[in-house]
Order: C-alpha cells, then structure tokens, then sequence
C-alpha cells in the first residue's frame, strides 16, 4: 500500500456527493484516463488507532465483494493525512429519491427494487459478511437511466464471519428503526439482523411509511422488540397477500424462524413477479415517501454537523448500560432544540468499540507483562504511570522504573498462561476508562509446582493523543 504513489498523482478532486461521519465522498477523475470514480475520504489525523481498524476493515470487506449489485472497490490509496477508498462511481443517486420522480409505480417496481436489493444481501452472506446498515441512504442506483440497478453501498458497520453459522454478539450497531429485535434484546446475532432490515424497507417500500415508529426511542425499541407492526387500512387493502406475508416472513423476530435472503429470492412476488405482483398505480405510497425523504434528510444534515464534532460522545453514551435511553446524540447537541433530538435519533449508531479497544490493550498489557516484555509494556503505559502492588508493599510507585526492574528481574515467577475473567469497562469521559478484572496465572512457583495465581486489578486508561494509556494500576 505504501509504495504507491500518492491520490493526487492519479486522481483530481471534484465536488462533494457525501458526507458521514467520519468521511467526505467526492467525486474524482482519473488524471489519464478520465474515468469518473467517488472516492471517500478519512482524515487520518482525527481517528484513533481503533477507528483506523475501522477503516481497514472496510477496505478489506470491500475488496471481498464483486457482484452487480454492490458499489465496487476500486483502488485505495494514501497521502499524509487522509487515506481514500475509491469506488467506481454510481450516478443515479439514492433509490428512494429517485422512486419519488416517478410518475408511475407499483407492487411490481417494489418487488424488482427489493429482488436487487436481496440479491445483493444474499452475495454477502455467502461471503460471511453481515452489513448491519441495511437502509435506504445506503441503496444508490448505477445510473440516471431507467434500467439503472440498484447497488448496495457503505460497509462501514459491516462484519466479518468466521463461517460458522454460530451467532455472536458484534456489538450494539446500525440504525434505530431498521434495528432488529436481537440486536436491541443485546442477544447473539447473525445474517438475519439483514433480512430484518430488508423486511424495513420492502414495508416502507409499498407504503411511504416505516412498519415501526415512534417519537420517543424507547417505545420505538419496545415495538421493535415485540415485532409489533400492522397493515392499517386504507393503504394496504390494495396489497397483495403475498408481499404482506413476504414481509411477516422477513419480520419475524424469532432470527431462527426468519426468512433467508435465499429463500426470500424465491418467494413468488419476487421471483414471478409478473404474475404475482401488482400493476396497480401507488400514487399514495409516492406522497408517502415524499415526506419520509424529506424527514429523513432533514435529520442527516442536523446529525452530520453534530458528529463531526462530536462522533466521540454518540459512542460515549452507547458504552452506558442500557438502550432504552433519551437518544445518544441529545447529550452532545451544540444548538439543538429537543425536536431536532429527537430526529437526531434516526441516524447510525456506531458500536460500542470502545470497550473493546480498552479491553484489548488491558490484555495486551497482561500479555507483556507475562512474557516479560518491557519495550510492549511501555508503549501501553503513561511514562507517569501510578502502581500499586504487592511487590511494592505500601507504597505507590510512580513511573515506569519500578515495572522494568520487576519484568527484568523476577523471571522465576514468569507466568506461562495469563486469563483475565470477568472484566468490567467502565467509561468515565471521551478520555477515560476504568478496566477491572481477576487475573488468573498459571506459573512454575521456585519449588517447580505449577500453581495459579490469583489477583484482582483495577487499571486507569487515558486517552492521550488519540491513544489510551495505562495511567493507573492497583493489584491486590
Ligand atoms: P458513510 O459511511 O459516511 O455513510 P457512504 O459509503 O454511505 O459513507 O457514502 C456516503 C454518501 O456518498 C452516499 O450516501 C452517497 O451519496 C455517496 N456515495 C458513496 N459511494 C458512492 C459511489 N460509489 N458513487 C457515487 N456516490 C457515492
Ligand atoms: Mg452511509
């Protein structure tokens, strides 16, 4: 990666198609070719060791997938300060927005819509990754034309698999109303987060309007978790019972009972289309969505502004303990009033990776601290580290001499395996952390016994240039 040469000797910036959280898209052409690309571009200053994992997660995930329906990867290059994933340009713009110029559209424009969009799902999960941001902002369309295709894009909450088919917990993430039920219930998940949201958009796709909703987020969650949603008459008489079931199928809050995006490929509606689905003009569905565009955008621009800022406090408050709570934007709203909040709400949540991070660098710290690794265990630690410890009777030790001498000199007590059990993370600000834990080591004792031992700790992280270091260590 780094020997290539920089975005600028290749590409010429043009103008903005998009803003996230943490990235810019523009447009860029190739200074030999001509060739129209959209690059999306990080500022490398302003992310963390964690969110640069991020980043190359993204690229590695979109490096994997191929497929007509998926914005395509092209190259992916760096200069100083930014590092830019460039895909191949799609000009048709968001699919919802242009659904709403149509003067004509029905049942059958629905199900060709999802059938791409299920195409492109199912390709992912045969390649084990779960999207996660499965949502209409993230469907674009290849062309102005009218037999444009619908193209999946933004794998930027999306996770790897490892191929089995066992559920896991990724972490707290997507967007509140095309959340899944496991997901908010903090349960073991899989591919069906996916096929929940498609159950989403299909919903607002023959109606203009969201299957679950509500102002207040925490009733939002309940009847998201209940899988509470109906199909309120007038609009929906006019529906076919095919699609209706297509769409219990899709929502069932039961992932082991849910459809497969496979499987749902195979539904009539979607795969015989023609005779199933219907031709019947949707003029109310077209108002519909009207208003849910318009509603959607004004809440990502008021949302943009604010995590650009402030991406840092919307994590802080999902690292809290629980999910029903006011909405995590709220706490960090410069100007906001309420209403705008509340609207704030719609937009991404990023993952609790912050804990993870902590967690991973507490272990990282055992792990240097068992093998004896010195130079590992300061670049962890703050130069003015604070230590309590046995070894250090009733005395705090301050710096970073007193670790070296011990990691140097009482090799007779070096461990061969470090567990640490039940750890806690608990975030005090955008720059702190505790992390507390038992240690459990297993080590030969002077007499040549292998013997466990069993100590309790507490560790003070501070984040300091964008790094969290060890700033406090209290074992018992
Ligand atoms: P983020 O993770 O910041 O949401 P996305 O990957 O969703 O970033 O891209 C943000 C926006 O940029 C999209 O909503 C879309 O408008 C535009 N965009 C992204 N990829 C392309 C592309 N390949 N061609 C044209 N526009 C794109
Ligand atoms: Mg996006």
């Amino acid at each position: 990666m780094d020997e290539k040469p920089p975005f600028s000797a290749i590409y010429e910036l043009k103008e903005e198609l998009g803003k996230g959280a943490f990235s810019i898209v523009k447009r860029c052409e190739h200074k030999v070719t001509g060739k129209q690309y959209a690059a999306k571009i990080i500022n490398k200053r302003r992310l963390t060791a964690r969110d640069m994992r991020k980043l190359e997660k993204e690229e590695r995930i979109c490096r994997h997938l191929k497929h007509a329906n998926i914005v395509q990867l092209h190259d992916s290059l760096n200069d100083d300060n930014h590092h830019y994933l460039v895909f191949d340009m799609v000009t048709g713009g968001e699919l919802f927005d242009e659904i709403v110029a149509r003067e004509f559209y029905s049942e059958r424009d629905a199900s060709s819509c999802m059938q791409q969009v299920l195409e492109s799902v199912e390709y992912c999960h045969q390649k084990n990754i779960i999207h996660r941001d499965l949502k209409p902002e993230n469907l674009l369309l290849s062309s102005k034309t009218k037999d444009a295709i619908v193209k999946l894009a933004d794998f930027g909450l999306a996770v790897e698999l490892d191929g089995s088919n066992q559920s896991t917990w990724h972490g707290f993430a997507g967007t509140p109303g095309y959340l899944s039920p496991e997901v908010l219930k903090r349960a073991p998940y899989h591919t069906p987060v996916d096929v929940w949201a498609c159950g989403v958009i299909l919903y607002i796709l023959l109606v203009g309007y969201p299957p679950f909703w509500d102002e207040s987020q925490e009733k939002l969650y309940a009847q998201i978790k209940s899988a509470r949603f109906d199909f309120p008459s007038p609009e929906w008489d006019t529906v076919s019972n095919e699609v209706k079931q297509l769409i219990r199928d899709m929502l069932n809050p039961d992932p082991s009972k849910r459809i497969t995006a496979s499987q749902a490929l195979l539904n009539p509606w979607i795969s015989q289309r023609q005779k199933v689905a219907k031709t019947i003009h949707r003029q109310a569905t077209l108002a519909g969505l009207k208003k849910f565009n318009a509603r959607r955008k004004l809440k990502g621009a008021i949302l943009t502004t604010m995590m650009a800022t402030s991406a840092l406090n919307l994590l802080k408050s999902r690292n809290s303990d629980t999910e029903l709570k006011t909405p995590p934007a709220e706490a960090s709203t410069p100007t906001g009033n309420s209403r705008e909040c509340e609207e704030a709400a719609i937009e991404t949540i990023y993952e609790d990776t912050q804990e993870k991070e902590l967690l991973g660098r507490t272990k990282a710290l055992m792990e240097a601290v068992t093998a004896r690794d010195y130079q590992a265990f300061r670049k962890l630690c703050s130069s003015e580290l604070l230590t309590f410890c046995k070894e250090g009777g009733t005395q705090l030790l301050q710096g970073l001499e007193f670790s070296k001498w011990t990691l140097a000199n009482t090799p007779e007590y070096e461990a061969e395996s470090t567990m640490m059990m039940s750890p806690k993370v608990q975030i005090l600000g955008d720059d702190s952390a505790v992390v507390a834990y038992v240690s459990f080591s297993r080590a030969l004792d002077k007499s040549g016994v292998m013997t466990t031992v069993e100590s309790k700790e507490t560790r003070v992280w501070s984040r300091r240039k964008g790094a969290w270091l060890c700033v406090h260590a209290h074992t018992s």
